[in-house]
């Protein structure tokens, strides 16, 4: 089980983006957590990967446990090595290596190659698009393809708990579709997950349970079925006007990344 106990965390003196918040992720489980732009989904993710520093963020109060364990006092590596691996948003694939360069570079904590194997073997099983294009460069494949490449990716140190910061984000419907069973299919094999989406619906479809986050609070929370259908959720995030919002922010995401040169989508 990974808990976060009364986090609170922000960047430098101005921004304090968390304030307070207490989430439970119990084994085997996918917890969405919802909220809008701003809502400090992505800070949370970051203080349970320990990767906040990277960003010039810390965490001033509570902390993040996983069976028991401190994590949030140790570096990235080892919360890695602890089994909790964030897939960061936006597909940050390595551009110019190629599809195998990049998993192997997701094992790069594991020190038995056996192991890698197994690895290797589970995530080209998963991802039969990614299995067939091995020896080409990850920046010439879809969207969707290096969003399956980073996830795969995470997945290289067989973790126990994967956080996955908006992966439907700016990826055409039946893709997002397709993400979902991914996510589905990943926590069949025994693998926790907690899912950043702005996509309440997707979220909601393939989450045991899923939580609010709102101005850095949790506004709610709860099972994943009964919180679609609750009249705080539709307020709060599944409103008209939000969603047609998210839309339309979507809609323009879409065109952006279709209209950009292949090498600006290149990260790493
Ligand atoms: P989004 O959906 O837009 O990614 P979010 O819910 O993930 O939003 P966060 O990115 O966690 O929200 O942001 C929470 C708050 O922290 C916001 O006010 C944001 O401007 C601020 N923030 C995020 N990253 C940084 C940073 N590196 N430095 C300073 N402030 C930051």
């Amino acid at each position: 089980m990974l808990s976060v106990t009364d986090l609170a965390a922000g960047y430098g003196k101005a921004v304090q983006a968390l304030h307070g918040v207490t989430l439970e992720v119990p084994d085997q489980h996918v917890v969405a957590v919802l909220g809008s732009n701003g809502a400090g989904k992505s800070t949370l993710l970051r203080a349970i990967s320990a990767t906040l520093g990277l960003h010039r963020g810390s965490v001033t109060r509570g902390e993040v446990t996983l069976d028991g364990r401190r994590i949030d006092t140790l570096d990235p590596a080892e919360v890695v090595h602890a089994g909790v691996v964030q897939v960061p948003e936006g597909r940050q694939v390595f551009g110019r290596m190629t599809v195998e360069e990049n998993l192997r570079a997701g094992a790069a904590t594991v020190k038995s190659s056996a192991a890698v194997s197994q690895a290797r073997d589970r995530v080209l099983e998963l991802f039969p698009p990614i299995a067939e294009r091995l020896g080409q460069r990850a920046g010439l494949l879809s969207g969707g393809e290096q969003q399956m490449l980073a996830i795969g990716r995470a997945l290289m140190s067989t973790p126990k708990v994967l956080l996955l910061d908006e992966p439907s984000l700016g990826l055409a419907p039946k893709i997002i579709t397709q993400i979902g069973e991914i996510v589905t299919e990943i926590n069949r094999r025994g693998i926790s997950v907690v899912l950043i989406e702005q996509n309440a619906t997707m979220a909601l479809s393939v989450a045991h349970s899923a939580y609010v986050l709102e101005v850095g609070r949790v506004a709610a929370s709860g099972p994943a079925a009964e919180l679609s259908n609750t009249e705080d959720l539709a307020r709060l995030y599944l409103g008209g006007h939000a969603e047609s919002e998210r839309q339309a922010h979507e809609e323009e995401d879409l065109a952006a990344a279709a209209s950009r040169p292949t090498l600006t989508r290149w990260a790493g």
